[in-house]
């Protein structure tokens, strides 16, 4: 298995150490072209405008909307993944069916750090959040993982993991083996299909 992380902004090479700590292959992906040699995509964190810019001068954004890759994205790259963010028009990759505000945390705990408990894990994450999104509604066939306080800040569907926070700045790899998880449901899958 190949595990991509998109490597326009943001921590990347942290989650390139998560994903080989977790004994995978992991890619840094700067080319369109790159995407048809991994199983699955790790939107990192950062700052999603600069992102959303960097996408599409690349070319990512179209290609990632047609694309059927299991995507993870972690903190801004759960905003990338939204259908809808609050105070913006339209979501950017439109893969997940939620909505989430940026920035929801407030200016006083910009970054603070949790132990965060998991939907059907006995292990817990700890979780580091940096001006992170919430999210603030689901739609159907998405489900909420976990939450802090009465804030959503992990959701999954069936091909793709939503998180607010940073795990690849902590040595906790449930989120990543969690996803790695999901991509090798969905090879099973192709292979069946
Ligand atoms: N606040 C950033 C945004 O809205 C996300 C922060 C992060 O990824 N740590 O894009």
């Amino acid at each position: 298995m190949r595990i991509g992380v998109l490597a326009l902004q943001g921590a990347v090479r942290e989650h390139l150490q998560m994903v080989e700590a977790c004994g995978q292959e992991a890619v840094a992906i700067k080319r369109v072209e790159e995407l048809t040699d991994i199983d699955g995509l790790i939107l990192p964190g950062g700052e999603s405008t600069a992102i959303r810019r960097l996408m599409d001068r690349y070319g990512f954004t179209e290609a990632l909307r047609k694309s059927e890759l299991p995507m993870f994205g972690t903190c801004a790259g759960v905003i990338l993944l939204a259908e809808r963010i609050i105070g913006q028009e339209g979501g950017h990759l439109g893969k997940l069916d939620i909505t989430v505000e940026r920035n929801s945390f407030g200016r006083q705990v910009d970054s603070f750090e949790v132990e965060l408990d998991i939907l059907g894990l006995e292990e817990k994450a700890h979780a580091v959040f940096i001006r992170a999104p919430h999210i603030d509604a689901v739609g159907e066939g998405v489900q909420v993982l976990s939450k802090v306080g009465e804030k959503i800040v992990a959701v999954r569907s069936d091909s793709h993991l939503g998180i607010s926070f940073h795990p690849e700045l902590t040595d906790s790899l449930v989120f990543h083996k969690y996803f790695i998880e999901m991509v090798q449901e969905n090879m099973t899958k192709e292979v069946l299909a």
